[in-house]
Parts: C-alpha cells; sequence; structure tokens
C-alpha cells in the first residue's frame, strides 16, 4: 500500500527514471524484444493461468539458420543487425497479450496466451515466410543479406507439469525442423 501510494505521488522525473529501469531490466536492449528472466518468468505465470483455468497456451521457439555465417562473412555489427531485424518483424507480428523474449545468442521464444497449436503454427508459418522473403540491409555489404529460421510450436497439454516442460516439447520440435533440413516449422504433437 505505502509503496502503491509512493508511486502514485512521484514526479515525472522519478516516473521517468523508474520506467528507464524497468526497460532495462526487462528488455533486451540489442532486439528490442524481453530479455530472458522477462520471457520466462512470463512462461511460468502464463503456463500456471493456463493449467489452473484450462485455458490453451502456446510456445513458439524461434533459432535462426546458419546464424554464424553472416557473423563470419560480415562481422558481428552485421549479425547484430540481423538480430534487431528479427526483433522488430516479431514485435510488429505479435498481439499485445503475447511476450516476445531473446533466451539465447540467436533464439527466440514467443509464448501465446489463449491460443491453440494450430493457431501459433499459423503465426510461426508467416513469419518463416516473412523473414524468408525479408532483405535485411547492413551496413558492410552493398547488398542485404537474406536468412531463414526453424520454429518449433507447441501447445500446452494437462501433462506439462510447468512451462519448462511445454518448452522442452517446443525445443524437440524445433530440433526437429533443424534435423529437416531448416527453415521450417515443426509442431510437437503431445497425442
Ligand atoms: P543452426 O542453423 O544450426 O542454428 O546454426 P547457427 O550458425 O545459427 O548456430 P550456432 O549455434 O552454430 O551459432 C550461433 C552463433 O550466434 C554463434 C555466436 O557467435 C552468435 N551469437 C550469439 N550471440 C550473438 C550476438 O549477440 N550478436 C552476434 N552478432 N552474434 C551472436
Ligand atoms: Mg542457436
Ligand atoms: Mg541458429
Amino acid at each position: 500500500g505505502g509503496h502503491a501510494f509512493k508511486l502514485k505521488r512521484l514526479d515525472a522525473v522519478e516516473r521517468q527514471y523508474h520506467e528507464a529501469m524497468r526497460l532495462q531490466t526487462t528488455v533486451d536492449s540489442l532486439s528490442g524484444v524481453s530479455n530472458r528472466a522477462s520471457v520466462l518468468n512470463f512462461l511460468e505465470k502464463q503456463s500456471e493461468l493456463a493449467s489452473r483455468h484450462h485455458r490453451p497456451l502456446s510456445l513458439i521457439l524461434c533459432d535462426l539458420d546458419q546464424f554464424k555465417q553472416i557473423n563470419d562473412r560480415w562481422g558481428h555489427p552485421a549479425g547484430d543487425a540481423v538480430l534487431r531485424f528479427f526483433g522488430a518483424l516479431l514485435l510488429g507480428r505479435l498481439r499485445a497479450c503475447d511476450q516476445a523474449g531473446r533466451i539465447g545468442g540467436e533464439e527466440f521464444l514467443l509464448v501465446l496466451p489463449e491460443t491453440s497449436g494450430r493457431e501459433a503454427a499459423r503465426v510461426a508459418e508467416s513469419l518463416r515466410s516473412s523473414l524468408e522473403a525479408a532483405l535485411i540491409p547492413i551496413e558492410a555489404s552493398p547488398d542485404p543479406v537474406t536468412l531463414t529460421c526453424c520454429f518449433g510450436v507447441a501447445q500446452m497439454a494437462e501433462r506439462d507439469a510447468d512451462g519448462g516442460s511445454l518448452l522442452a516439447r517446443a525445443d524437440v520440435a524445433l530440433y526437429r525442423a533443424k534435423a529437416a533440413g531448416r527453415n521450417r516449422v515443426e509442431f510437437d504433437d503431445p497425442s
């Protein structure tokens, strides 16, 4: 109560400061999506809600294909530009209630509440084809670069004890997409 009261009374400068701190601790400054801790925390909360209220929840796990080649060929800043581009693509595509986060170097997790696996697979397919068609400008090259991404999709099932178990199934699907030749969406069918 005291804390809420204090926040209410903050002046504009203090308010700005708190907002800057909030962004600094929750957002990945490179790609603009949530950071790892923030998106995993969102996943834990949403998986609890989904299982308690028997609501659908789906994940899309994304891993850029042969990303290392971009760094090797055009340098680390070019790789960074690609990560920024992909972050913007994700943010432009998701609904306000979804959350996207960077959970590793070139791995992103999308948490989609109130979404079936079938719908999530459609979102992933749309992201896949958008990225495939994208010409990404980088400073080191006169020509834009192109790259693709693999997507592993999973929907929360009764037997998923927590968000971690759901994430593990999305990871299995992602691995299948890589093994099948990349630039693919794979769905982990729980049945
Ligand atoms: P695959 O198709 O199997 O996923 O191959 P890959 O090259 O994408 O995967 P790999 O794990 O071999 O390489 C990932 C690379 O991502 C290696 C690492 O140097 C690079 N990386 C990780 N974080 C960053 C970052 O913040 N910026 C840049 N530019 N590169 C990064
Ligand atoms: Mg990776
Ligand atoms: Mg990769």
